[in-house]
């Protein structure tokens, strides 16, 4: 889009303000509200940001702006604030873009695949959870009967939140995001609401605005949205299920499908591949797409009141099979469960990328899927056929991050070093900081144990 078409499309949309935006480590949407009258040094100049005021981008109070310069094509109008629209940019210092800036990461593991003449192509199940907070600070879901041990897919559940999940779906199609279904999910106050997948920069971008329209209605309502990966140790929790292909970037050709495959998943060699280099780099990817404390309640733990965790907790693939780290619910396509509501979507597609082209570079064969059922195989059979578990916590996922060098590689290097050293240091001092509170299960354990 050139900057005249944007402004013909802002001046028809009706527009007044745009929300310049980006995210730091973490997705926290980060925004500055500018004018349209203001709209032509935006495009040229940038947003200005004290990078180090904002959240983990490895600035300090003493770094210059952060310019933050939109790009056009991310132009969304806001169905619910419809007097704005977002528009995702690409933080910049001096000039440059900044390499600590996640949806830059994305970009430039994007660009690396266009090299190879590969485009990655994402669809992403957002989990998350609607929810009252009561006067103790205490939460329950937003519709106070939903107390069910069953509640997945219960048309009353939907029912009663039925102006939210409308209004959400209504509001995707008008961004032109394509929703095709919404439903209870398997945690009372859950709900997943579905839209087309997209190249991966689309989707991620996507994910940005969904988790802020999320924010914003639930907060009129006098609601909470959370895709917190596990609000309730009792309840399932929100996963970010990725769904991912790899299409030609000139012609737009699937390469992910093939309806001759001996395996019988209708995969090509390429996703094989892809899969293998997946599962290769597991361990350190779930440092990625698994980011916080919580993370690590909600996969490799028992299972909550409903039955199963829907998480995985191996390191495995299997066909049509929601106990593996990777479904392969139909040809064409993979499905990643590991993530979480948590993970960065910029991130976490990049890491996947540069792990998965990692597999096709190496030729890794994942060998045959497996066929069971996962969350009920004993661990010592388990050990016995070599099967990993994912790291269990995420001090754990950090050492593997670090010692994985093509996550390394993926994910690059700045000023101050290599972006997964700089992510791992946040995130051992986040465990540390987490981990430093006496929780009241520590006092129920520990009070009168000796
Ligand atoms: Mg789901």
């Amino acid at each position: 889009m050139t900057p005249e078409d944007l402004k013909a499309r802002i001046a028809d949309d009706g527009v007044e303000f745009i929300y310049a935006m980006f995210v730091e480590m973490h997705g926290k949407p980060c925004a500055k509200l500018v004018p349209v009258t203001a709209i032509d040094d935006l495009l040229e100049v940038g947003a200005g940001f004290a990078g180090f005021a904002a959240g983990p981008l490895s600035q300090d109070p003493s770094d210059p702006d952060i310019l933050a310069i939109p790009d056009p094509d991310s132009y969304t109008q806001l169905p619910w604030q419809p007097n704005v629209a977002a528009m995702q940019c690409d933080p910049t210092v001096e000039g440059e873009s900044w390499p600590y800036a996640p949806r830059v990461i994305l970009k430039r593991a994007a660009a690396l695949a266009a090299g190879q003449n590969l485009v990655l192509k994402a669809g992403a199940e957002a989990e998350y959870s609607l929810l009252h907070r009561n006067e103790d600070g205490s939460l329950r879901p937003a519709d106070e009967r939903d107390t069910s041990e069953l509640p997945c897919y219960d048309a009353r559940g939907l029912t009663a939140v039925l102006d939210h999940l409308t209004t959400v779906s209504r509001h995707m199609d008008a961004m032109g995001w394509g929703n095709y279904a919404n439903d209870h999910e398997d945690a009372n106050g859950q709900f997943e609401q579905n839209f087309q997948y997209a190249d991966a920069l689309t989707t991620a971008d996507r994910l940005i605005v969904l988790r802020l329209m999320m924010h914003t209605l639930a907060r009129r309502d006098g609601l909470y949205a959370t895709f917190m990966p596990k609000p309730f140790a009792d309840k399932t929790g929100n996963g970010l299920h990725t769904h991912l292909s790899l299409w030609t970037a000139d012609s737009d050709e699937p390469l992910f499908h093939d309806d001759d495959d001996p395996r019988g998943l209708g995969l090509s060699e390429m996703a094989y591949h892809f899969t293998g280099g997946i599962l290769d780099h597991a361990q350190g990817l779930t440092g990625i797409v698994c980011p916080t404390v919580n993370s690590f309640k909600r996969i490799g733990v028992g299972p909550p009141d409903s039955g199963a965790t829907w998480a995985p907790s191996y390191v495995a693939y299997g066909g049509n099979n929601r106990t593996q780290m990777i479904r392969i619910p139909e040809g064409g396509r993979l499905e990643v469960r590991v993530p979480d509501g948590s993970a960065n979507p910029y991130l976490a597609l990049a890491a996947l990328l540069g792990s998965g082209l990692d597999g096709v570079a190496r030729g890794l064969d994942p060998g045959d899927p497996n066929t069971d059922n996962l969350f009920a195989l004993p661990l010592d059979e388990i050990r016995r056929r070599g099967i990993t578990a994912l790291p269990p916590t995420l001090l754990h996922a950090m050492d593997a991050l670090v010692a994985d060098d093509t996550l390394r590689a993926t994910l690059g290097t700045g000023r101050d070093g290599d972006y997964v050293d700089y992510f791992a240091a946040v995130k051992r001092a986040e465990f540390r900081s987490v981990n430093d509170q006496v929780s009241p299960a520590e006092i129920d354990r520990y009070l009168t144990l000796m």
